[in-house]
């Protein structure tokens, strides 16, 4: 990852508390007849993780059909979030093109022109060749997080009934549990930051659920004890380290920051329309 200019880094701390099970699945460990069909997803030691790309993922989808509610402005030649699978914002192919081997400027002025083609999810949570400005760390117990087994049973898609009498059973992580949440915003603008936190609002109010079977009512956790940290190039050029913001005095001007963006939007395409 790459930026041309550090402006700011934030970093988010927090604990995801699971309101119901949360399920992240792996797949079945092949030979082994006493493990669950659909285990949990543990690292090396054996402890359960939420991968940060997991969490990355679930946020970054709904705040794309967020960006896409916002009215469209029939001006402007980029949606708010395009579909990175049918319609990318930007031509991935691009990505080949040595970026290493450019010099700093020229470098900037391709980044810049990229940035400036891209939709508002691409340019904040990174596509092909552009990379993102928020990163999320895997999530981890704090202490021991027990892992129930629970009954399933295959349903055939197609005529909506139980296939066969096919069972399996899966593993998740027991309502209860305390996961460690962490995410670090680099040089973004402030309405990304305002993006963000807007994801984490619709995370701890539970419209995003992590994790599989969430139409099952599985995945649902709180963002408790968040605490931010900030480090900004003012604070470097007189040589200080990081300070502290309270999570609602960071929230609410990000937010107010968020919103300030698309009034800005909506403005200029009223004028470009006279
Ligand atoms: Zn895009």
């Amino acid at each position: 990852m790459f930026f041309d200019r550090f402006t700011r880094r934030v970093e988010i701390d927090a604990t995801l508390a699971c309101q119901t099970a949360l399920r992240i699945g792996t797949g079945k460990v092949a030979g082994d007849i006493a493990a669950s069909d659909l285990p949990v997803l543990k690292d090396g030691r054996g402890e359960p993780l939420v991968p940060g790309a997991s969490l990355k993922g679930a946020i970054r989808s709904a705040l794309e059909a967020v960006l896409r509610g916002i009215p469209e402005d029939p001006s402007a030649s980029k949606a708010w979030a395009c579909d990175p699978f049918l319609d990318p914002c930007v031509d991935p192919r691009e990505e080949d093109r040595s970026v290493d081997q450019m010099r700093l400027a020229e470098r900037a002025v391709w980044q810049r022109e990229r940035v400036k083609a891209a939709c508002r999810a691409c340019q904040t949570f990174g596509t092909a060749g552009l990379a993102s400005h928020v990163v999320f760390q895997d999530a981890r117990p704090r202490g021991r997080a027990r892992v129930e087994r629970r009954d399933g049973v295959a349903i055939d898609r197609d005529l909506g009934r139980v296939s066969g009498g096919m069972k399996y059973d899966f593993e998740v992580l027991a309502a209860g549990a305390e996961l460690s949440f962490s995410v670090a915003v680099d040089s973004a603008a402030p309405w990304q930051e305002g993006l963000l936190v807007l994801g984490l609002d619709l995370l701890d109010q539970g419209f995003i659920r992590i994790g599989g079977a969430t139409s099952r009512g599985l995945g649902r956790v709180a963002l408790q004890g968040a605490r931010v940290r900030l480090l900004d190039i003012g604070r470097l050029r007189a040589g200080q380290g990081p300070t502290e913001l309270t999570w609602d005095e960071f929230r609410q001007a990000s937010l107010a920051a968020w919103a300030r963006e698309i009034d800005a939007a909506h403005e200029a395409a009223e004028e470009r329309a006279c």
